[in-house]
C-alpha cells in the first residue's frame, strides 16, 4: 500500500527544501492528513549545525514554540581550541550503552581507550566524577582522531542534557550541555483503517525527524479525513478540566455517546432482524446483533449508565441491561460470568468491562448478544446513529476557537497544497 517510490518521485516539483514534507499516498476509502506534535533535540551529537523544519509557507508560526538557543557560554569555552571543522570531520564516531553491572573503566579499556585517558577523563574538571556514576541507559559517545586517541567524550542521560569532556593537551575540560526540546508541529498523511493514532505513526509522523534526534511523538493536534468524498475535520482541545479529546471545527465531539460494537468478534453470527432460528426450528425476529467470540472474551459497555438488571433472564442467559439515561438502554446476554465488583444499580463507564462471553440461556455456541434500544424499542445496534458524547460548554467557546483557528488554517494550507498535486 505504501506509495513511496511514487510520492517521491512527485516531491521534486514542490521544489521546497523540506526534508520532512510527506506526499499523499494513493489509496482508496479514507484519505487522511494529520498534523501532530513531535518533540526533538535538534542538535544531534558531532553534527555542527542543527537543522530546521520548514513549515509549509502561509502557517501560522506560532507552533514553533522554543527557538533553538545560542550555544551554552560553558560549551563554547569548552569548545574552543579543539577541533577545526575540517579536523573535527576526520573524527571518527563511536558509541556505548551502558548495561547493567557496567563500570567506566571497564567499558572504556574494552572500547581500545588508554588507561591514561581513562584517568584524565574521571580526574576532569568540574565533571569527571560523574563518570564513575554511570547507569544502565547511559550513552557514551567517543570521537576518536585518526589514531585512535579519545578527542571528546560524550555523556547522555536525558535527550537534552549531556555532559562533553574535550581533550585540551594533557587533560580534559569538562562543562554540562542543555539543548532545551523544540516541539514542533509536523504534518502527514495517510490511510486510516485502526484508529487515527495508528494511522497517523504509519503515515510518517515519527519518521520524519531522522536527521535530528528524535525524542518524542505528541499528541496529533488536527486531522483531516474524506470518507466518500465527504471532509471531516477533527481539532484537539485541552478543556479546563485537564481532559484533552477531538472536537468538529463545530465544537461537537468527535466521540459518540457509544461504541458500536461492545466485544471483539471473530464473525456476526446473526444480524437484527427476521432471521431463521435454528433452535425455534421456524422465523423469527430478532431483536439484536450476535457477535461470535471465545468463551471468556471480555464484554464492555457501550456507553456509560448505571446497571439496571444483572442475573439470569431465561433465553438471555447471564444479562444484562444497562440504562443510559432516559432515552437509551443497552443489553447483553449468554454471558459465561459477570465481571466482579459490580451490581444492579452500578454506575458504567464506556468501555467498562461488565462480563465475559459465553454460552448461558437459549444459545448454540459461545456469542454475546447485544440490543440497543431507543425509548425500549429496538433499533439495529449496526445501523443506529449515536448521538455526540459531549460538545465544547459556551464558556469554553472562545478558548476553543483560539486553539482550534490556526489548526484549521494550517489543514487549509495543506490541502490546498494536496489538491495542486492532484492536478
Ligand atoms: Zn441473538
Amino acid at each position: 500500500m505504501n506509495n513511496n517510490k511514487r510520492s517521491q518521485a512527485r516531491s521534486s516539483p514542490i521544489n521546497r527544501p523540506n526534508p520532512h514534507w510527506r506526499l499523499r499516498w494513493l489509496a482508496l476509502g479514507l484519505g487522511l492528513l494529520v498534523l501532530g506534535m513531535v518533540m526533538a533535540s535538534t542538535q544531534a551529537p558531532g553534527q555542527p549545525s542543527p537543522r530546521q523544519t520548514a513549515l509549509p509557507s502561509g502557517a501560522p508560526l506560532e507552533h514553533r514554540q522554543l527557538a533553538l538557543p545560542e550555544r551554552p557560554q560553558a560549551q563554547r569555552r569548552a569548545t574552543a581550541g579543539t577541533a577545526e571543522p575540517a579536523q573535527r570531520r576526520a573524527l571518527a564516531w563511536r558509541e556505548l550503552v551502558v548495561e547493567r553491572g557496567d563500570a567506566l573503566a571497564r567499558l572504556l579499556r574494552e572500547a581500545g581507550v588508554a588507561q591514561p585517558t581513562i584517568h584524565a577523563l574521571v580526574r576532569a574538571r568540574p565533571h569527571g566524577a560523574a563518570l564513575s556514576r554511570i547507569r544502565p541507559g547511559d550513552r557514551i559517545r567517543l570521537a576518536l582522531d585518526g589514531a585512535g586517541s579519545v578527542q571528546r567524550l560524550v555523556l547522555q542521560r536525558q535527550p537534552d542534557r549531556r555532559l562533553v569532556f574535550n581533550r585540551e593537551a594533557d587533560h580534559f575540560a569538562s562543562a554540562r550541555v542543555h539543548t532545551p526540546l523544540e516541539r514542533r508541529l509536523e504534518h502527514a498523511s495517510g490511510v486510516i483503517d485502526e484508529s487515527l493514532s495508528a494511522a497517523g505513526g504509519r503515515a510518517g509522523l515519527s519518521d520524519g525527524l531522522i536527521t535530528d534526534q528524535h525524542v518524542r511523538d505528541g499528541a496529533i493536534v488536527a486531522a483531516e479525513f474524506v470518507n466518500r468524498g465527504e471532509r471531516h475535520r477533527a481539532v484537539r482541545y485541552t478543556d479546563h478540566d485537564g481532559a484533552a479529546a477531538y472536537f468538529a471545527p463545530d465544537g461537537t465531539s468527535m466521540r459518540k455517546a457509544f461504541l458500536r460494537t461492545p466485544v471483539e468478534f471473530t464473525r456476526i453470527s446473526s444480524g437484527y432482524g427476521q432471521r431463521y432460528h435454528p433452535k425455534l426450528g421456524r422465523m423469527s425476529n430478532h431483536h439484536g446483533v450476535d457477535y461470535a467470540a471465545a468463551p471468556g472474551t471480555p464484554i464492555r459497555a457501550t456507553g456509560s449508565g448505571r446497571i439496571a438488571f444483572r442475573g439470569r433472564n431465561g433465553a438471555y442467559g447471564r444479562f444484562i441491561v444497562i440504562r443510559h439515561g432516559e432515552r437509551y438502554s443497552t443489553a447483553y446476554g449468554h454471558m459465561r460470568g459477570f465481571a466482579s465488583g459490580r451490581r444492579t444499580g452500578s454506575r458504567v463507564s464506556q468501555g467498562d468491562v461488565i462480563g465475559y462471553v459465553g454460552n448461558s440461556g437459549r444459545s448454540t455456541g459461545p456469542h454475546l448478544h447485544y440490543e440497543f434500544r431507543v425509548n425500549g424499542a429496538h433499533k439495529n445496534p449496526l445501523r443506529v446513529s449515536f448521538p455526540p458524547m459531549d460538545t465544547i460548554p459556551s464558556s469554553q467557546r472562545v478558548a476553543f476557537d483560539e486553539k482550534a483557528q490556526p489548526r484549521l488554517a494550517m489543514l487549509d494550507t495543506l490541502a490546498r497544497t494536496f489538491a495542486a498535486l492532484d492536478r
